[in-house]
């Protein structure tokens, strides 16, 4: 990674190497820390910041499921989002806001500080070079996702990506671009990063969020074009093996966007390419920063 030069922390923009965490902060030791990841493009109206608003609501939210209290509000940090991508002159980025438990007082109940951070840089497709064309060979991991009521998997903090960690690293080790991971009931989550959508017979599927998964904005954004375009979209549990069966798959999420899933445990998904419902949705979804999808609710912040 090429470090910006500048970097948002606690309020100010500040040189890169300046923003740094004492080593007994409590997200360090604990995982206390709640966090984002945002893109921006470039869109025929100029930069624009993908639902800023709803990524920056859902980092209180997270904030609010562990009792943190982040001491800038949505308005304050969308501007640090802004100031931090004009001091490092991007075009387009990707933004990570995090709100962290800082250093002061000991323990796990410890009021400590929050800290804020938001760094933005240029980053490309997530998951490899040519993955959006391509797509990926994924494969199911042996680390299931937490069970209900242990970890809140709907909150976007810093210790559930211990888990993510887990799924990835594995699926990485043994050859594949990325792991899916089971719920604690056996049934379908999601990626290590990432939402899924699988395609039977023309109509979107995808887990619902009882099944430990991150609420993904992009998974709800792509359930709203789906829908605008005349598709069925349903949500519900499914089975493991449905990854096998069924026509396409692919994975979404702000970093990995929409990345087809060629194949499942060396079983190729459909034909083993990208299908053409995944093309419409990438098409849909990219279609917003050129231009060709209308964005009907207000979904391009600019910068
Ligand atoms: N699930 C997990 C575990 C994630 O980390 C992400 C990325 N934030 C997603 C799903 C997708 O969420 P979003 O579309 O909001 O980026």
């Amino acid at each position: 990674m090429n470090y910006p030069e500048h970097i948002w922390h606690n309020g100010q923009v500040k040189p890169w190497a300046e923003a740094t965490v004492h080593v007994m902060a409590h997200g360090l030791h604990y995982g206390s820390s709640v966090f984002e990841g945002i893109r921006s493009y470039a869109t025929p109206q100029g930069q624009s910041i993908f639902r800023l608003t709803d990524h920056l609501q859902r980092l209180h939210a997270s904030a609010k499921i562990y009792d943190m209290p982040v001491p800038y509000d949505v308005q304050a940090l969308a501007k640090g989002c802004r100031d931090v991508i004009r001091a490092n002159g991007l075009e387009r980025a990707y933004l990570r806001p995090i709100a962290y438990r800082g250093l002061g007082g000991f323990g796990l109940s410890a009021e400590t500080p929050v800290d804020v951070a938001i760094a933005a840089w240029h980053m490309g497709p997530y998951l490899g070079p040519d993955v959006l064309e391509a797509g990926i060979d994924a494969c199911v991991s042996s680390w299931q996702r937490f069970a209900p009521n242990t970890i809140p998997a709907g909150a976007k903090a810093g210790g559930n990506y211990l888990s993510g960690q887990l799924v990835a690293r594995e699926a990485r080790r043994l050859g594949f671009g990325e792991g899916i991971a089971l719920a604690s009931t056996g049934l379908l989550s999601e990626g290590a990063g990432e939402n899924l959508f699988l395609v039977f017979k023309g109509a979107l599927h995808t887990t619902p969020v009882s099944a430990a998964l991150l609420n993904g904005i992009t998974r709800d954004s792509i359930m709203v074009l789906a829908r605008e375009a005349g598709l069925e979209v349903v949500e519900r549990d499914m089975p493991r093996e449905y990854l096998y069966l069924c026509d396409e798959l692919f994975m979404c999420g702000t970093a990995a966007e929409i990345t087809p899933i060629r194949s499942v445990d060396g079983r190729p998904v459909g034909t083993g390419k990208p299908g053409p419902v995944t093309r419409r949705i990438q098409d849909l979804f990219f279609g917003l920063f050129d231009g060709a999808t209308p964005d009907k609710h207000g979904w391009l912040e600019r910068v």
